[in-house]
């Protein structure tokens, strides 16, 4: 038998603890998170492993054993957190501190708290001795915030045999939304995210004095082909995914406001339909591959017309859209064979776990004994995480919590007093173990 409140409170107590843990990144110093991490596992008996990818900076994993008949789970978190301006804090970000019913600190949302929801439901389930189908594997990495070059990346190149056996691994985001507009609790699964395609743009052309102008200068003829790609519209594409995260979103929403989320494809032939939905920028790039042109550069004199202009534009792309193609298309769009168009690095394929898996299903169930009536959706996140990575390695991975959090709260997180309610900590212990008895538990 679990005791339900004492799982709560120990996450409680873990999670106070583990806030106190300096782990900005950067640096990062990951180890004394690591560190912290391995002697609570090891206080219930459970063996881990440390790696520092480069000094300091360190991921650790813990495997539980199941019987083997199913995959392995990977419990995903990161340990590092980002930086914290102290004038603009009420408190210290680093004290642990309660008030009013809410644990403080950076990393109480991103997200030491989910981290903490993993072992304090591995804890219960160990020292309950309870029979396990899959492994459990917990795994806390280093340097998420900055790209995670030192974490799961340096893992799934260094390391992969962490994730043997593995077939889905759970990390940061998603969690249900209370929104007063909206008529039922909200909650999303992240099964996917756009992945960043950094694309340069180079004008080239003969220099000259500022003097004696002429319209094909290269930043003329930058300017002119950004003008053309801004103009140029990229026809949407729906998603089967996109299209079921609308369907439920139309279920919470007002009638007026829902109207045409149902057949998005459909509706977006509508004008008028077209230009209210690509309103909400949010909306928009859950349905394109999307293009903001962000630096420039060209002369460093006024005087002098430079032989060259460029500008890198942060392309995001969508699941199923190809990066040759992105890129193809923008040289088409741009029409002009003096300005070239590159990428910025290695492209990063897009890529998609289904929402119909039996991990999915659990998640779901979990999150409707969280919040009752609640409406789930999957979600094509616009930002990256590390999912990305497990994916690549054959995981289904998703984004998830417990968590039921209001706007106020999602505004603090990478902000000011980033916090966590002590209900939503001992509430999601006992969510997260009952999905591990349920998913994991013979
Ligand atoms: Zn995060």
């Amino acid at each position: 038998m679990i005791d339900f409140t004492a799982v709560g409170a120990e996450a409680v107590d873990l999670l106070r603890a583990y806030l106190t843990i300096d782990t900005t990144n950067p640096p990062g110093n990951e180890i004394a998170g690591a560190r912290f991490l391995a002697d609570v596992l090891a206080r219930a008996g459970i063996e881990s492993r440390t790696v520092e990818s480069a000094p300091g900076r360190a991921n650790l994993v813990a495997r539980v054993r199941g019987d083997g008949s199913l995959g392995a789970v990977v419990l995903h978190h990161h340990i590092d957190v980002v930086y914290a301006d102290r004038r603009f804090w009420t408190v210290d970000p680093f004290g642990g501190e309660v008030r009013d019913g809410f644990l403080y600190g950076r990393g109480a949302v991103d997200m030491k708290s989910t981290g903490i929801l993993q072992l304090a439901a591995l804890l219960a389930l160990a020292r309950a001795g309870v029979r396990l189908k899959r492994d459990l594997i917990f795994l806390a990495t280093a340097d998420e915030e900055a790209g995670s070059a030192f974490g799961a990346q340096f893992i799934a190149a260094n390391h992969p045999d962490w994730l043997a056996g593995a077939e889905y691994a759970l990390t940061e985001l998603g969690g249900i939304e209370i929104d007063p507009d909206k008529r039922a609790p909200f909650a999303h699964i992240v099964i996917s995210e756009k992945t960043g395609l950094p694309l340069c743009l180079t004008a080239r052309d003969t220099p000259g004095h500022g003097s004696m102008p002429w319209p094909d200068t290269a930043p003329h003829r930058l300017i002119r082909a950004l003008a053309r790609l801004l103009a140029a519209e990229r026809p949407p594409r729906v998603l089967p995914e996109v299209q079921e995260y609308f369907r439920a979103l139309a279920r919470v929403l007002p009638p007026a406001a829902g109207r045409g989320l149902d057949d998005l494809a459909t509706a977006l032939h509508d004008p008028a339909f077209r230009a209210r939905f690509f309103a909400r920028r949010d909306w928009a790039a859950m349905v394109r591959t999307t293009f903001a042109v962000n630096m420039l550069r060209a002369s460093q004199k006024l005087n002098v017309i430079p032989p060259e202009a460029v500008a890198d534009i942060d392309c995001r792309v969508l699941a199923g859209d190809d990066p040759g193609e992105v890129r193809d298309w923008v040289t088409r769009v741009v029409a002009d064979d003096h300005v070239q168009v590159e990428f910025a690095r290695e492209p990063k394929v897009p890529n998609l776990s289904p929402p119909d898996t039996e991990m999915y299903k659990a998640l779901a169930d979990t999150l409707a004994r969280r919040a009752p009536g609640v409406v789930v959706a999957p979600e094509i996140l616009v930002a990256f995480t590390d999912s990305w990575v497990f994916r690549r390695m054959g995981l289904a991975a998703y984004g998830w919590s417990p968590f039921v959090l209001d706007d106020e709260e999602w505004r603090r997180v990478h902000g000011n007093d980033e916090r966590i309610s002590l209900e939503n900590l001992r509430e999601g212990a006992r969510a997260y173990t009952e999905l591990l008895l349920q998913i994991a538990g013979a």
